[in-house]
């Protein structure tokens, strides 16, 4: 964490003590926006003094000398603030955690506090019980339903990780792992392969050249038998001796890898670790302090597999439990037994195939115990969803979901001109780099405030500045095609945030609802209903507006909003922020049965959100979707004729 960032954080906690200390809340505000002012600051704090940092805007003169306090004494090794380390004391330290609740304000949790002597989240569910919390002004059966799922929200938050966190790390070390010797493969199995919005542990399989070679004292009881080799046929394995407990060479390299904050256990072949997570430094901050310990870390398996079983050990460790138990009994349906070796005839013996020297059936890869099976191969973002066995099998195959590479647009994206940190140009080159044959330029509209939302008058130039980008790109002979358009508010009551004939002159309209987003599910079904069928609105942005673990967003009807899209030919958005995922899964698999069309798209901020694209694409394979729906894959002319049909 650099200065900045701790400085702030500090900042930003004063802010909340102040106002559980009911102290005036300007200074709490000032305090927060000083908080925001450093975690923008693209120069290091500890460089400038009093003069510079009053000279920006949102630094008053107090707190320029608690921030230069702070850096003083960071210097000297043991950073702090005399202020922020009395309101320490003089408030509870649970009570922050309280603060954190979802949906919960400073005023509400300090007359907890004082008026009924919650200190933390354990004494605040003993109220939730007891009733007791009712007695608070203005808390009624709603407001405490409400704080309730907010609990459930956060304790989710500290079991599950976000897909987008939990991902890299999965890459970075899998990579480590690569480097080992004698590994011939590494794939990460579990939910992460299954593409689930979040994820509890990180499941990784080595495949490695000559197991038993490698470690011949790795054999216990319970792992395959190796292959027959032309000797004898193999035995069982044979007693356990002490030596065979010695850890594999890839799984020692693997507790010993720097992320490694704990090994819970480590056997021959198999370790678990919790390792930390890098969260993410820019836009939420990856879940950010609020939602994490100050080092998160989260566990991580990783498995030692032979290649002979690695298909069937893929698969089992793949999950999802349901879908394993359908093939489970499937199996036994056909006198077989499915299980992490693999696919084998199945007998009255008590004692699993693989230990009595068993061929299997099929074990090396998912494609042939499928087949075994007399199953087309499923792939793993279906694999959460076991009804859809039954349904593909009919099929004969699985429906030819999209990937990655069929994605040749992005559709909402912003720039320096509202609150993201690219600009047109670098915006341009980031979707020329990927090979896209169109971006749009989706700035937030005035209600935005906060994200420095377009005036008419600042649109309209925008309009023109991307015309003139279109005609210098073509002049330099490249072959992308810049769109103008805004990320519209939808309103609280489902209109737009600019005139219709400012939206006319758009090429694309993406309209999102940002605030209000706690509004009852018949509101915001209107809301979003009205939204959809306005005639120059092409896609509606992030239509729930949830984000992950943080909150719930809008519960409109999803069917209802899903046939007005059908009818009035708009697409739904899959915002592929990791922190989103809005459209979900489920919604997505509605959709895509009526038939209605689904946007990709990254929301771009800043160059890494392309690499979220990958997140949208799991989530929308989740939801069955193929690539003539998704109008981030139809070809350039097939793209511009459906946005000029809406103008
Ligand atoms: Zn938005
Ligand atoms: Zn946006």
């Amino acid at each position: 964490m650099s200065l900045n960032e701790a400085v702030a954080e500090r900042l930003h906690e004063m802010s909340k003590l102040l106002e559980l200390l009911g102290e005036n809340q300007f200074k709490a505000i000032a305090h927060s926006r000083a908080a925001r002012v450093l975690e923008s600051l693209p120069n290091p704090v500890e460089n400038m003094d009093k003069a510079a940092l009053t000279a920006l805007d949102g630094i008053g003169d107090k707190i320029a000398d608690k921030i230069l306090e702070y850096c003083a004494s960071a210097a000297k090794g043991k950073p702090r603030i005399f202020e922020h380390e009395q309101m320490l004391k003089a408030v509870p330290p649970g009570l922050l955690d309280i603060l954190d609740i979802p949906g919960l304000g400073p005023k509400t949790v300090r007359a907890m506090w004082q008026d009924l002597g919650i200190t933390d989240t354990t004494s605040l569910k003993k109220a939730i019980d007891s009733g007791s919390l009712l007695k608070l002004p203005r808390m009624g059966e709603k407001a405490v339903e409400k704080i309730k799922s907010g609990l459930a929200l956060g304790e989710e938050a500290t079991r599950r990780i976000h897909l987008g966190l939990a991902y890299p790390m999965a890459l970075r070390i899998a990579e480590e792992l690569r480097s080992v010797e004698g590994v011939e493969r590494v794939e990460v199995a579990g939910s992460l392969r299954r593409g689930r919005e979040t994820i509890a542990d990180i499941d990784l399989l080595v495949m490695v050249r000559d197991f038993e070679g490698v470690a011949p004292k790795l054999r216990s009881a319970k792992s395959p038998a190796p292959k027959a080799t032309g000797e004898n046929p193999a035995k069982p394995a044979p007693a356990k001796a002490k030596s065979e407990d010695a850890p594999h060479p890839v799984i020692e390299a693997f507790c010993s890898l720097p992320d490694v904050r704990q090994v819970i256990s480590k056997g021959p072949t198999r370790a678990s670790v919790r390792a930390v997570i890098n969260l993410h430094s820019g836009r939420w901050k990856g879940g950010g302090p609020d939602e994490h310990p100050k080092e998160p870390t989260m566990q991580v398996d990783v498995r030692v597999i032979p290649e002979r079983s690695f298909g069937a050990a893929l698969m089992y460790f793949t999950g999802s439990k349901d879908h394993n138990v359908v093939l489970r009994q499937r199996a036994l349906a056909q006198q077989q037994t499915l299980n992490e070796y693999g696919l084998f005839p199945e007998d009255e013996n008590q004692t699993p195939p693989q230990d009595r020297g068993i061929r299997p059936v099929a074990s090396k890869t998912e494609a042939e115990i499928y087949k075994a099976l007399g199953l087309p191969y499923i792939p793993p973002e279906l694999r959460e969803f076991p009804a859809d066995i039954a349904n593909i099998e009919k099929l004969g195959k699985a429906p030819a979901l999209i990937e990655l590479a069929d994605i040749k647009c992005d559709l909402h994206a912003h720039t320096t001109d509202s609150d993201g940190r690219m600009s047109m140009r670098e915006l341009v080159e980031n979707a020329i780099k990927r090979g896209f044959h169109t971006i749009a330029v989706t700035d937030h509209s005035k209600s935005s405030a906060i994200a420095n939302g377009l005036s008419p008058e600042r649109l309209r130039a925008q309009i023109k500045a991307v015309h003139n980008l279109n005609k210098a790109l073509k002049a330099e002979g490249l072959d992308i095609r810049v769109l103008a358009g805004s990320e519209v508010d939808i309103l609280s009551d489902g209109t737009m945030d600019f005139d219709d004939d400012l939206l006319a002159e758009l090429d694309i309209v993406v309209a999102s609802p940002h605030a209000a987003l706690s509004q009852d599910p018949a509101t915001a079904t209107k809301r979003l209903l009205k939204a959809i069928a306005h005639p120059h609105v092409h896609i509606i942005g992030h239509p729930t507006g949830r984000l992950i673990n943080r909150r719930a967003g809008l519960d409109p009807a999803m069917d209802e909003l899903i046939a007005a899209a059908k009818e009035h030919n708009t697409a739904l958005e899959i915002n592929a922020h990791w922190m989103r995922l809005d459209l979900r899964d489920i919604h997505v698999r509605a959709a895509t049965a009526a038939g209605a069309l689904i946007a990709i798209d990254c929301d771009d901020h800043e160059t890494s959100d392309f690499e979220n694209l990958r997140f949208g694409i799991s989530t929308a394979r989740r939801g069955l979707l193929t690539p003539e729906l998704c109008i981030n894959a139809w070809p350039r002319e097939k793209l511009l004729k459906w946005l000029k049909s809406k103008r």
